[in-house]
């Protein structure tokens, strides 16, 4: 390796750096303030820099290098990856097309677009309303948007393979994929096996769910709707104001103490400031913003949690690595920690020993988890395969394939006249984020248990937040696969996640 190519990688790498910060800061002015001023010209000149083909170049040599450093090799791996995202995303202005779907999106969240009600005043309808036909009422209009949704959906997936064979990459789907880290076939079989594996489950767990609502057949819904009772109870005890305090002393019960970790927290509340939570890795490990919104019931809970995850993770980079690395080694690395932490807000020894609520509510808490955990992985296997479909025949049959997995997974029956997987954000920020998803679940549970196995307890022992800072630490140094060899004994799969799924209904998933 000669001094010109390292010297090189610094100069460029180091440039790549500027260019995200900006970005970044761009859209963290978007995200607490409404402000959008800058955000795609900061966003148009990171690209402009990770398309420059002398760079392409020289990074295509990095890697090639017969003899290589490995450290080299990594980092030009990893900026390569940046640059191919970059390229796509320049095709035919897709960053901008992205961006005005997201902004749609988050419009009809808001509640435009004919909405009358705010997506999250729709969802506590479908979670709290005891009358079946109000339920009915609020699915419909949160399902109204999505026939609008659904042409420029069908246009963004044609032009993602438009963009895929124009570059000579093949199927997008599988170069997402593999960008990732993600072994397809290991992904089917872990698919498979959360399929086989959970169904007997799914089924005992609806059909009591059906017998509680005293109906015969679930409809959509019936799905998120708590017949337990557990979130509205929850509520009493979780918003109040000045709650943070609950988060602050969940961190420092597993050695992480708010005030030690570079992460800022934007608790204000002002106009324009996004209604959900975010976590933004500014300049890890020294600049992550988190963004909290007003924070209301066990689900905004358990988002927050979930952000902090995302943080823990972008804070806890040795601060020595070079920049490119200082990251999760792929998405579902990230998701996965930001999963583990999100189980906390389910857990017994949070709910009951720091929010102060009674045994009995918490027991309830811990069974709807379980129900709310199985339909979300059912849903979860759902979207993996639509997914992978919309790549392959993008389309209007596509509507009647979602209704089939639907079936296939949910147990509900058809309802071809709402397109409702074209509100689905994630299909739009990326192909291969449904796997990212099913991943990270597996790989929060399996760390769950490498870390009670180690330690003789879960995300409450004082020594969790030491056992995750030396696994984190490497950052993207390394591979998940070699990470979680390390913690776990195993590569990402379903086993954890299944044993959980099908044990003992008393017990929440952060224990
Ligand atoms: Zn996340």
């Amino acid at each position: 390796m000669s001094f010109g190519r390292t010297a090189w990688l610094d100069a460029w790498e180091a440039q790549v750096r500027v260019a995200t910060r900006a970005s970044r800061c761009a859209a963290w002015r978007y995200l607490a303030t409404g402000n959008d001023k800058d955000t795609a010209r900061r966003e148009a000149e990171r690209m402009t820099i990770l398309v420059e083909p002398t760079a392409r170049a020289w990074l295509h040599r990095l890697i090639s290098d017969p003899e290589p450093e490995p450290s080299i090799a990594r980092r030009a791996e990893l900026l390569l990856r940046q640059s191919d995202a970059a390229r796509i995303l320049s095709f035919r202005d897709l960053a901008m097309r992205e961006a005005s779907l997201l902004r749609l999106h988050a419009d009809m969240r808001a509640g435009g677009n004919g909405t009358k009600l705010a997506d999250s005043d729709l969802l506590g309808v479908l979670r709290f309303e005891e009358d079946r036909r109000e339920r009915e009422r609020a699915w419909r209009a949160r399902g109204a948007p999505a026939a609008m949704l659904e042409p420029s959906m069908i246009e963004l997936f044609k032009t993602r393979n438009e963009a895929a064979s124009s570059l000579g990459i093949g199927n997008f789907h599988s170069f997402q994929l593999a960008q990732a880290e993600i072994d397809e076939q290991r992904l089917d079989a872990l698919a498979q096996a959360l399929e086989s594996e959970t169904r007997d489950a799914w089924r005992l767990v609806l059909e009591e769910h059906c017998e509680t609502l005293g109906v015969s057949e679930p409809r959509p819904w019936d799905l998120q709707f708590d017949a337990l009772g557990f979130s509205r109870q929850a509520g009493v005890h979780l918003d109040r104001p000045a709650s943070l305090e609950f988060l602050s002393r969940a961190l420092e019960r597993m050695g992480l103490p708010l005030a030690r970790l570079p992460i800022q927290l934007d608790t204000d509340d002002r106009a324009g400031k996004s209604a959900h939570a975010w976590t933004l890795p500014v300049d890890p490990p020294t600049d992550v913003r988190v963004l909290v919104p007003r924070i209301r019931g066990i689900h905004d809970w358990r988002q927050l949690f979930h952000e902090m995850g995302h943080a823990v993770y972008s804070a806890s980079h040795e601060p020595t690595l070079s920049w490119v690395l200082r990251d999760a080694p792929c998405p579902h690395g990230h998701e996965g920690i930001a999963q583990l932490f999100a189980s906390m807000a389910w857990s017994r020894s949070w709910l009951q020993g720091i929010v102060g609520m009674p045994a009995e509510l918490v027991r309830r808490g811990a069974a709807f988890a379980r129900f709310e955990a199985l339909a979300e992985v059912r849903l979860g296997l759902a979207l993996f395969h639509f997914e992978a479909e919309a790549y392959r025949a993008p389309g209007p049959k596509l509507t009647r394939f979602w209704w089939g997995l639907f079936e296939r997974f949910l147990g509900v029956p058809f309802h071809e006249e709402i397109p409702t997987w074209a509100r689905v954000m994630h299909f739009v920020r990326g192909a291969g984020s449904a796997a990212t998803y099913l991943l990270a679940d597996c790989a929060a549970r399996q760390i769950l248990d490498a870390m009670t196995r180690d330690l003789g307890g879960g995300t409450d022992h004082p020594e969790a937040g030491d056992w995750l800072a030396r696994l984190l630490r490497s950052g993207a140094a390394r591979r998940f696969r070699d990470l979680m060899l390390d913690a776990s004994g195993e590569d990402v799969g379903p086993d954890a996640l299944i044993r959980w799924l099908n044990g003992d209904r008393d017990l929440a998933p952060g224990e």
